[in-house]
């Protein structure tokens, strides 16, 4: 059986329902189906580790509501899996054998979390909702709790479960979140991190896992830890697999142009699975979050229904609260980002840093301790501002000085 419609999205998350929202909004007509191999209405996977570390209820992990589909008129195609993708006759095939074809397609297929390569059933990595579900059912019984990997899954996931659990973390590097922010801001938040009670084990690696009563877990430095689970947050890797099949350009995620186009003039790509142009650097990248997929699944949109409506660029935007210290972290702001004014407050904890070009243009910020102004530096760099001078991140006259420039 071949069913055609006009637009066809892959991937029921934030870029593709972003794309959907879009597509009904500019054209009220045309057929539209989503596809989506998780059967299940969209949800947050930003908000999973509060589900599950018990901050948050299932139910509420859902960004929309059950009537959306109906209401939005779109054919649902959930718990099925693309399996193929045939670009000369503009068809996919999906894993019932049923086969669809499209005007326009859109790949908002995102990305797979990286797997250790020693495993056990107390063990999970979480990208999906059924490891958050597996990750709520270890962390009931569990009374220490380990993670690999110090990043934006690890570190959320042990700050938000149950503040009696023993907490470990094993990284490879001499620093925990090294690919969100630079060495000085890493050293603040470890310090805080670890006067809240996680251990950490820099410079290492599991390398065998024994099951006993508790798990026994073996680093390669020879050290032994034991644990009854153990979180795996060891990035991701973009689903490219399905496009690099069809003869799409595929570097490390799907290659797209400013207008979140593929090498196929009919497919369009965007969010985790996507890598496009940095607006910072120009550069190719992917930048692995919730804003970015929802940028391109806006602009993907756009341009299938024949708007030509060229996308700036991707930035890095994490704003997230870990261990009780909230986070910021935007644009441009790690080590090789040297030039850069901060101001750090020993007795409150609060640090801002601030990078800028050789023009004194703002291309990133951390905060650390207060980010309700986030929004306000990711504003500066959007629209290139010169940077209004250090007093700004002394107090509250972010505000001050963002209105006066914009005024
Ligand atoms: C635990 C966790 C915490 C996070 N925290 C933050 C945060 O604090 N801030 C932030 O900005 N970002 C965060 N992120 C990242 C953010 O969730 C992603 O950037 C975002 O979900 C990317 O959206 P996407 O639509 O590109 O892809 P995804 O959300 O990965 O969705 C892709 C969808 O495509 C489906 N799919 C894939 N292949 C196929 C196929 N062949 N057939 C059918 N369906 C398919 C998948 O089932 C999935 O539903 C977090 C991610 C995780 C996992």
């Amino acid at each position: 059986m071949v069913e055609a419609f006009d637009y066809v999205i892959v991937g029921n998350s934030a870029a593709g329902l972003q794309a959907l929202q879009t597509l009904r909004k500019h054209s009220t007509h045309a057929s539209v189906a989503i596809i989506d191999r998780e059967d299940h209405r969209a949800y947050s996977r930003v908000l999973t580790p509060y589900f599950v570390g018990g901050k948050a209820e299932r139910d509420h992990l859902f960004i929309v509501d059950h009537q959306f589909y109906d209401r939005t008129r779109v054919t649902t195609l959930f718990g099925r899996t693309v399996i193929a993708l045939h670009t000369d006759d503009k068809q996919l095939e999906l894993d019932d054998g049923r086969r669809v074809t499209f005007g326009k397609l859109l790949l908002a297929i995102g990305a797979e979390a990286r797997q250790l390569e020693v495993a056990s059933d107390r063990s999970s990595v979480l990208r999906h909702m059924t490891h958050a579900e597996q990750l709520v059912e270890l962390m009931l019984k569990a009374k220490t709790i380990t993670a690999i990997g110090a990043g934006l899954v690890s570190l959320p996931l042990l700050s938000h479960a149950p503040a009696d659990a023993e907490k470990h973390m094993v990284v490879g590097s001499n620093r925990i979140l090294s690919r969100v922010v630079d060495a000085e801001a890493s050293a603040i938040l470890e310090k805080r991190f670890t006067e809240n009670g996680l251990q950490l084990h820099k410079q290492n690696d599991i390398v065998a896992i024994e099951e006993r009563e508790q798990l026994l877990l073996r680093l390669a430095s020879g050290d032994t830890l034991s644990s009854d689970m153990l979180i795996v947050g060891k990035g991701v890797e973009p689903n490219s697999s399905l496009a690099r099949a069809a003869g799409l350009e595929v570097d490390y995620g799907i290659r797209i142009d400013d207008y979140c186009r593929t090498s196929h003039a009919d497919i369009y790509a965007a969010g985790d699975a996507a890598e496009g142009k940095d607006f910072i650097s120009g550069e190719p990248v992917i930048q692995g979050n919730w804003m970015t997929a929802v940028e391109q699944g806006e602009n993907a949109a756009l341009n299938m229904l024949g708007m030509e409506c060229a996308y700036a660029g991707s930035l890095k935007n994490n704003i997230t609260e870990i261990f009780g210290v909230d986070i910021a972290a935007i644009g441009a702001s790690l080590d090789e980002d040297e030039r850069s004014v901060s101001t750090h407050d020993q007795r409150t904890g609060r640090f801002r840093k601030v990078f800028l070009n050789n023009k004194d243009q703002v291309i990133g910020a951390i905060l650390i301790g207060e980010t309700n102004d986030a929004g306000v530096y990711y504003k500066w760099i959007r629209t290139r501002s010169h940077f209004p001078g250090k007093q700004v991140l002394y107090g509250t006259n972010t505000y001050a000085a963002f209105r006066q420039r914009m005024a």
